[in-house]
């Protein structure tokens, strides 16, 4: 299989904290890989360390065998649909606006965004009609929609989602999942989906990356993390939440 993305001794160090690395990770196109950690284990640093967000102090990141901090940010913004964790659409522009933003800023015309609208309302189940509202005048699970619209929206290659579904209710979050792993599966995306969720993990992803402490400590799927785990960390993790299932019951 083709390898979309190919991370060598990645390392990002702030002052003496090492938050990531050193990190070597390929990933194939056309999957959904899941960063799985918990919170501060550096996911989010990973994916904006492939954005070229952050400056990374070694290593090297290609995309499709080239150096992704070669390009410039619209470029980049063009390539990669990202949804950063938290959502952040900007709260004084429409829905319309806020999906649109990143087709705006590298010069779509009307026609286009308008063309483009008709195709991705129905594939996030968006309403044409919230197009005119402000993200305070939506629901959750609607800005969230919003939000991956605009990563969507010009027909990136690679989706960078952090936690996209992580603050909304769970019967919200379980519809959207379901909608999510369809809209993945059909639109042949290279995804990358980060998620501190066990549940979530395997339900979306055709492969887990598991971080811990900065760096991956086994990349495999669902089933070899469970019965080949790499290391002690990694069993203790897949049992955490187990372990809760088996309480809440
Ligand atoms: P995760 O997304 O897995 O919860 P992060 O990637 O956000 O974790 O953070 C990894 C670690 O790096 C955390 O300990 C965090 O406090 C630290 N970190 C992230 N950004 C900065 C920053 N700008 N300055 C200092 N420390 C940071
Ligand atoms: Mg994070």
């Amino acid at each position: 299989m083709a390898l979309v993305l190919e991370i060598k001794s990645l390392s990002k160090t702030y002052g003496d904290y090492r938050a990531l690395g050193p990190i070597d990770l390929n990933l194939e196109t056309g999957q959904t890989s899941i960063l799985l950690g918990s919170s501060g284990s550096g996911k989010s640093t990973l994916l904006r360390a492939i954005l070229g967000l952050i400056k990374t102090d070694e290593g090297s990141i290609l995309f499709n065998g080239a150096a992704v901090a070669e390009w410039s940010p619209p470029t980049r913004a063009m390539r990669i649909g990202y949804v950063p964790q938290g959502g952040s659409l900007f709260p004084h522009m429409t829905s319309a606006a806020n999906a649109s933003v990143v087709a705006r800023a590298i010069g779509w015309d009307k026609a286009k965004i308008k063309k483009r609208f008709d195709e991705i309302l129905p594939v996030f189940s968006f309403d044409e009609s919230l197009l005119r509202r402000r993200p305070h005048q939506l629901s959750g699970g609607q800005r969230q929609r919003v939000a991956l619209m605009r990563a969507a929206f010009t027909d990136p290659e690679l989706l960078l989602l952090d936690e996209p579904l992580g603050a909304l209710d769970p019967l919200v979050r379980a519809s959207l999942q379901e909608e999510l792993k369809e809209i993945f599966s059909r639109l042949r995306k290279t995804v990358i989906f980060v998620t501190h969720d066990i549940g979530e993990a395997a339900y979306l992803g055709d492969q887990i990356v598991l971080m811990h402490e900065g760096r991956v400590v086994q990349h495999g799927s669902f089933n070899d993390l469970r019965e080949r785990p790499a290391c002690e960390f990694v069993t203790r993790f897949m049992n955490a939440q187990r372990l809760f299932a088996r309480e809440a019951k």
